[in-house]
């Protein structure tokens, strides 16, 4: 299969302006998912950079997370944990409250998903103001993890989001950026 160039890659997001709500423009990335060569360099570059290190875990935020962390889990051979919304898992779960653009909602995890000391990469399809992650991150945590990387196909940086990982001392991976909200 042919390599696909950055540009494809990043024309393969579709962007739909004012959804869910006016100002808003959303990044798609189902039309990334349904080209196979988009998707393939998508899942190969995003953990380009921890290729060869021993990961244990990928956990995927629900629900575009687990899409993508379920393909990088297999790429690295890793095994693979869902971050949900709370009330989704069926057995004892550790939760943690995180900021919307308004308000809170809580995430969960199992808590025998990771073990004290597992090495984990994080993956989501986006970060925007870095709330959903920065929560994910904490759980991860608060379960004794280390947490190796966070990866995320697309960044809005006027948003800060990656900006606030890093300050959580969390390297932080993205490939493709979007000016604005
Ligand atoms: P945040 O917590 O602000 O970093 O928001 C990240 C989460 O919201 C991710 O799970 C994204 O899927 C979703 N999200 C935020 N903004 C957008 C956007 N413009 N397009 C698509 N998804 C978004």
């Amino acid at each position: 299969m042919a390599l696909i160039s950055d540009t494809d890659l990043r024309a393969a997001i579709r962007s739909i302006p004012d959804y869910p709500k006016p100002g808003i423009v959303f990044r798609d990335i189902t039309t990334l998912l349904g080209n196979a060569r988009a998707f393939r360099r998508t899942v190969d570059e995003l953990v380009q950079p921890w290729a060869g290190m021993k990961i244990d875990k990928v956990a995927g935020i629900e629900a575009r997370g687990f899409i993508l962390g379920g393909a990088v889990a297999h790429q690295v051979s890793a095994g693979f944990v869902p971050i949900r919304k709370k009330g989704k898992l069926p057995h004892a779960t550790v939760r943690i409250a995180y900021s919307l653009e308004y308000g809170l909602d809580e995430m969960e995890m199992h808590e025998d998903a990771v073990s004290k000391g597992e090495r984990v990469v994080l993956v989501d399809d986006l970060i925007a103001t870095g709330g959903t992650a920065e929560g994910a991150v904490k759980l991860l945590r608060q379960l004794g993890a280390e947490v190796l990387a966070a990866c995320f196909v697309i960044d809005l940086p006027d948003l800060g989001g990656a900006d606030k990982l890093r300050r959580l001392d969390v390297p932080v991976r993205t490939l493709i950026s979007f000016e604005g909200h």
